[in-house]
């Protein structure tokens, strides 16, 4: 099946920089949001990302007007219906993917492959709730989602070859390097990461050390390129406690509970880079 067009849900983070990645490749995107507001500071970050990378020579002006001639804004969920694919990046919560995954089931062509950007949440659960099981699959892009190369693809037990050879081919027109695991909790990603970024939370809880120490301790003696809590700042605190909450409930296993320190913060609001506070202060910007 050839892929024209697709819908992008959900304007934030990661949904601005799928809908970026989709038009660089030439598809035509449509990008959604449940408020107006949303979709247009969805496609404002677009825009700054791609004026950026004209001031700094990586592309010409043109090739940005007509990247970003290819992104629609749609509040109204029935523009999307007609699309090709659709990929789903919002919040990560299950009854409410569910419920957008079911309204989708019914509006959307037959041929349209539903994809997940979910970071945890099982695949074939959330195939579960549309008629179409065999054309759902994960696609689990990494953030920051323009610079980041891996596309996690996870089949759910039904996921068809056909829908699975597309969505990777897909994957690589975006210019990504697609890698295919099965379903089940945090899939691989983030059933290796979360837990070692509660376990770095929990070294700061039990007085340990500082961010700065612990996050230090990974930069230069593990080769990370970013420490675990400035990590957990960019992907947010509170996807952290979900997918350890998602880890927790779907493995029964009490390796995997979330650090009470982490439910607090995000009990305060301190979500990380997108509130300006975290475990570090980014009220600057
Ligand atoms: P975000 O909070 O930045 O953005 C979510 C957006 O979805 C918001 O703009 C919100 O208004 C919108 N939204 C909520 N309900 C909606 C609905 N019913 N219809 C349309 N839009 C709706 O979150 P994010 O960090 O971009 O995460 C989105 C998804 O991507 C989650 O499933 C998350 O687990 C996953 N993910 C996140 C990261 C990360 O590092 N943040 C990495 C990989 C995957």
């Amino acid at each position: 099946m050839e892929v024209r067009k697709i819908g992008v849900i959900g304007a934030g983070q990661m949904g601005h920089g799928i809908a970026l990645v989709a038009a660089q490749a030439g598809f035509d995107v449509i990008l959604n949001d449940i408020k107006d507001e949303f979709v247009q500071s969805g496609l404002a970050k677009i825009g700054k990302f791609l004026s950026k990378s004209v001031e700094k020579g990586k592309m010409e002006a043109s090739q940005k007007e007509a990247i970003q001639g290819l992104i629609k804004g749609a509040v109204d969920l029935n523009e999307l219906a007609d699309s090709d694919l659709i990929i789903e990046a919002i919040v990560e919560n299950l009854d409410i993917k569910k419920q957008l995954f079911s309204k989708l089931d019914a509006i959307c062509k037959p041929g349209t492959v539903l994809a997940s950007n979910t970071s945890t949440i099982p695949i074939t659960d959330l195939a579960s709730c549309t008629k179409r099981p065999e054309k759902f699959i994960g696609m689990h892009f990494m953030n920051p989602v323009p610079i980041m190369k891996l596309i996690e693809v996870i089949r759910g037990l039904r996921t068809s070859d056909e829908t699975t050879e597309m969505i990777i081919e897909l994957s690589r027109k975006m210019g990504k390097e697609p890698i295919e695991v099965n379903d089940s909790p945090g899939f691989v990603s983030n059933r290796v990461l979360l837990p070692m970024i509660n376990e770095a939370i929990y070294c700061l809880y039990e007085g340990v050390g500082t961010p700065e120490a612990i996050d230090g301790v990974m930069r230069l003696g593990m080769n990370h390129p970013m420490g675990p809590l400035a990590l957990a700042d960019l992907i947010g605190l509170d996807v952290c406690l979900s997918i350890m909450n998602v880890l927790y409930e779907g493995f029964n296993d009490p390796k995997y509970r979330p650090c009470p320190l982490l439910k607090k913060m995000v009990h305060a609001g301190y979500l990380g880079r997108k509130s300006g506070r975290g475990f570090y202060d980014h009220s600057q910007g």
